[in-house]
């Protein structure tokens, strides 16, 4: 059997990858990744990672699903119109997809300053969860850790079985080096950092 990493949650469509996406790939490929799970944060995604899907088949796998954080017209909660549209796309195309998502709950201060705000995410949030469960389809749940939280979550890592562990790099996202975009190639080091968290017998 080929072996090979999983990387569960990544965004190869954001922009940053646009240039030299070529040789992200070729590096992506090399560090050992066999599947991209490639999530999307808005609409305007959805096209570019259907694209890449085809153009990259054996290695660009499709989530749709709309961020409770939109960029579109400026930092914004997403709003139920915004799963109105988005929901015929979903339907027409369950068959190319893994998943759903990026999907969520983020009550930044500034970009969901309004109790209607947090409403409205948690109506699409809640939206979403059922379109996933009625096209028998899993969600892919961003949940981001603050530094702070490190070690409570290598405490949680340990009673997790090895099987049940998920990787994801959530490329181009920044990890603890602020001024490192990260890409899918960083998902053996997480690995590695991964396995130095585990008990002995894993
Ligand atoms: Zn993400």
């Amino acid at each position: 059997m080929d072996y090979g990493f999983v990387d569960c949650h990544g965004h190869i469509s954001a922009p940053e990858f646009q240039q030299g996406l070529p040789d992200v790939i070729h590096r992506t490929r090399q560090a050992g990744v066999k599947t991209l799970v490639a999530v999307t944060e808005g609409m305007e995604e959805f096209s570019r990672v259907l694209h890449l899907q085809e153009r990259y088949l054996d290695l660009v796998a499709p989530c749709l699903g709309l961020h409770p954080l939109q960029a579109a017209g400026g930092q914004r909660s997403v709003q139920p119109p915004d799963l109105e549209e988005a929901l015929p796309l979903f339907y027409n195309l369950r068959e190319r997809l893994v998943a759903v998502g990026e999907i969520g709950l983020d009550f930044t201060p500034w970009c969901a300053p309004t109790q209607q705000d947090r409403d409205d995410q948690m109506k699409v949030f809640i939206g979403q969860l059922d379109v996933a469960m009625e096209m028998d389809l899993p969600v892919n749940v961003h949940c981001s850790q603050s530094h702070q939280r490190h070690h409570e979550t290598a405490r949680e890592i340990q009673r997790i079985p090895l099987d049940h562990i998920c990787l994801e790099t959530d490329s181009p996202a920044r990890g603890l080096h602020r001024n490192v975009s990260r890409s899918p190639t960083f998902l053996r080091t997480d690995a590695e950092t991964t396995v130095l968290f585990l008990p002995p017998s894993a």
